[in-house]
């Protein structure tokens, strides 16, 4: 066994980030301006409607201004892409975020890339993701910039290491993969099709998580000294890192919950100020 395991935690890097956002929305305020994050949820789903209510909330706390547009389940795609086009047209809203997944028979990628790029404060957009893959990205995928963040804010170097990335989802796996290879991380990117996904995980310094099955990366999958973010969020409140057998062997890792949870909230909501600031400024 290494050392005690350092338990990153979320709670204390989303503090810190609203910390700071709270002196810029009090700045905006002076200027007459409101942060507003619009969200729209399409359908009843309750898991979602949970999250949604989560982020008002979060939004309420810090003074950013929170619409949320309620469609029914049988919205069909046009209808949804309008009542994107109108809040993009709207200059009080500064982000929007389309809760995920929409019912199927809605197209989603035609929704998510019908969001104005400044206001992409979820980073969902085709053009977002691939401002994010040449680095440049003002507004990546939150939970992707959320998982960064944790590294910096506890000064985990990235450049140099290998980071072996379970998952390649658009707002998760792949657009992380993106971000810690144009940190100079040396990147495998892992999915349900790999073979050897165990060998793999083992030459991680970092590993990253994102997979959506509880518990599924195993302690002996991980190379002593490694850090592992977990970005998995399951049912029970349960991450994707089996992370009691992990400690074990672990010189970091995220708990779930108050890991990549919290930073992912706050991210969305210093994406939306700075968008807010951005609209300012033009
Ligand atoms: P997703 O779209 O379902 O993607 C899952 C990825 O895992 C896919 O790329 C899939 O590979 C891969 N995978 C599935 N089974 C695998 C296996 N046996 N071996 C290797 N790879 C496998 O999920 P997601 O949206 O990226 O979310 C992943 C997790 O993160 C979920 O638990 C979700 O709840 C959580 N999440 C958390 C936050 C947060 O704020 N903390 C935000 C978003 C998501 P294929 O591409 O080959 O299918």
């Amino acid at each position: 066994m290494i050392s005690e395991a350092l338990i990153l935690d979320g709670a204390r890097v989303a503090a810190d980030m609203k910390e700071k956002l709270g002196d810029k929305v009090s700045r905006l305020a002076e200027q007459g301006v409101i942060p507003c994050l619009a969200t729209i949820l399409v359908g009843g789903d309750p898991a979602s409607a949970t999250y949604v209510k989560m982020k008002g909330n979060a939004c309420k706390r810090l003074g950013i201004q929170s619409i949320r547009i309620d469609l029914p389940e049988h919205t069909s795609t046009e209808e949804l892409l309008a009542a994107i086009r109108e809040l993009n047209l709207d200059p009080k809203v500064h982000g929007i975020l389309l809760q995920h997944p929409v019912p199927h028979h809605i197209n989603e990628r035609a929704a998510f890339d019908a969001i104005a790029i400044e206001k992409d404060v979820d980073g969902v957009t085709t053009l977002g993701f691939a401002r994010t893959a040449f680095g440049f990205a003002d507004f990546p995928a939150c939970t992707p910039a959320a998982i960064v963040a944790i590294l910096d804010y506890y000064n985990i170097p990235i450049e140099g290491k290998h980071a072996v990335v379970i998952g390649r989802s658009p707002i998760l796996g792949k657009p992380v993969s993106q971000m810690l290879l144009n940190r100079n991380a040396t990147v495998t990117t892992c999915h349900s099709k790999t073979t050897n996904l165990a060998d793999l995980v083992r030459l991680g310094d970092i590993v990253v998580a994102a997979v959506g099955k509880a518990k599924f990366v195993q302690a002996d999958w991980i190379k002593p000294g490694a850090v592992v973010l977990d970005a998995g969020y399951n049912e029970g409140n349960v991450g994707d890192v089996d992370y009691e057998a992990c400690l074990e062997n672990v010189s970091a890792i995220t708990p779930v919950p108050a890991g990549v949870g919290p930073v992912t909230i706050a991210t969305l909501l210093k994406h939306t100020v700075e968008a807010a600031e951005k609209a300012v400024s033009v």
